[in-house]
């Protein structure tokens, strides 16, 4: 038995904005725009929207306060700004940050008092329509209805609601060009991450998810190297593109695992990008999954034939060559929640806080 459900309409290809600019005058008469600091305007994408809104004499506002891993702070903030606007919608241009802080913002200002916390309180809420313009390849939160915020512990912790998928996402891979080597790198690996982590947990149960994760897995396989080399080619940008968006949608249907919860304390107190510290994490807890069930990783990493294979991979993206010092504190304290995490329920195999433990040691720079 298996079901597929993804609500957003994609639209891809150059000037794909442009293109399809009607499609605004269905979603709402005043914007609330949410970016990064500098990405919008650096990839070209904000320009390009700012043209078509004035072209519909839509009125906007713009919250460009969005940072890497956005915090309960910033939702507020922008929540706030929002609520009190005559927005409504809200468009989101940047990498996985400023989307996942859009759908935050989009809830809290739809819901007058409510405040972060309320987000992760199990209720679905209602939220402005949202739409997404992508600046990164990794992610796929322009197919996905999470969104990962940082709580004022540091801590990071996701949601999902049904109002929080994008209406519409607009996918223009000339706006992927501009991003600096390192993000190019660790988005394709977040979007690597999702595809074989997701289907480590469909384990071949929804044929469509499979469908969709072998090829995104091939296509990143195939095509970073390409990208890498001539960083301004649109059209293997457009390929990463496309499979950040197919491993979106199978996370869409099944979550990740402890790959992404023992990562996420890399990136809030240890300045590693997302996808980098899941790639960190990846080999060590495929190999304790494999041991308890080795046809579920086997499937899961198709087409590459084997975990030395897959290490191969990412050792040739510098996994190995990040610098990391942990203190026997931080050890303790992050394998204590990690082994304690809500993905711990998707990964099958034994992991008790000693697994994490060594894991956390094993990436520690000689
Ligand atoms: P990001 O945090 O959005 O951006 C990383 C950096 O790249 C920022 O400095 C950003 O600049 C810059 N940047 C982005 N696009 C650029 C472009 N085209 N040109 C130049 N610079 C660019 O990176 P991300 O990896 O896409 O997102 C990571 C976040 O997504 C994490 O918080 C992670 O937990 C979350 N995530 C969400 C999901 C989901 O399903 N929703 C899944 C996995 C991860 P600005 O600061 O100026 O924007
Ligand atoms: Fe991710």
């Amino acid at each position: 038995m298996w079901k597929y459900f993804l609500p957003t309409r994609v639209f891809s290809g150059t000037k794909t904005i442009s293109h399809n600019n009607e499609l605004f005058r269905e979603i709402g008469t005043n914007a609330f725009i949410v970016t990064g600091r500098s990405s919008a305007i650096k990839s070209g994408a904000l320009d390009d929207v700012q043209e078509v809104l004035d072209a519909l004499d839509i009125p906007s506002t713009l919250f460009d306060e969005v940072e890497e891993n956005p915090s309960f702070s910033t939702i507020e903030k922008g929540g706030k700004m929002l609520s009190n606007s005559a927005c409504d919608f809200v468009l989101a241009i940047g990498g996985g940050s400023p989307l996942d802080a859009a759908k935050a913002i989009s809830v809290v200002g739809k819901n007058g008092n409510c405040s972060c916390r309320d987000l992760f309180g199990g209720k679905d809420l209602p939220a402005f329509p949202i739409v997404t313009v992508p600046t990164t390849s990794g992610t796929g939160s322009e197919v996905t209805q999470y969104s990962i915020l940082t709580d004022p512990e540091g801590s990071k912790k996701g949601f999902g609601m049904p109002s929080t998928f994008p209406r519409i996402s607009f996918l223009d891979a000339r706006y992927t060009v501009t991003m600096p080597v390192d993000v190019t790198i660790s988005t394709a690996l977040d979007a690597l991450s999702h595809s074989i982590e997701g289907e480590a947990v469909n384990k071949g149960q929804n044929p469509l998810v499979k469908m969709l994760s072998k090829e995104a897995t091939k296509i990143i396989k195939q095509s970073l190297r390409e990208v890498l080399k001539n960083e301004n080619d649109v059209s293997s940008r457009e390929r990463i593109q496309f499979a950040a968006t197919l491993a979106g949608i199978v996370i869409a249907h099944t979550g990740t695992t402890a790959v992404h919860a023992a990562g996420y304390p890399l990136s809030s107190f240890k300045g590693i990008k997302h996808g980098m510290a899941n790639a960190l994490m990846l080999i060590g807890i495929f190999e304790r999954i494999a041991k308890t069930d080795p046809n579920r990783i086997s499937g899961a990493i198709e087409p590459f034939t084997d975990l030395d294979e897959l290490n191969a991979f990412l050792q040739e993206f510098g996994v190995g060559r990040v610098s990391l010092q942990l203190s026997e504190e931080e050890i303790e304290k992050w394998s204590d929640q990690t082994s304690k995490a809500s993905h711990l329920k998707k990964t099958p195999g034994d992991f008790d806080k000693q697994f994490f433990v060594n894991l956390y040691k094993r990436i520690i720079s000689d």
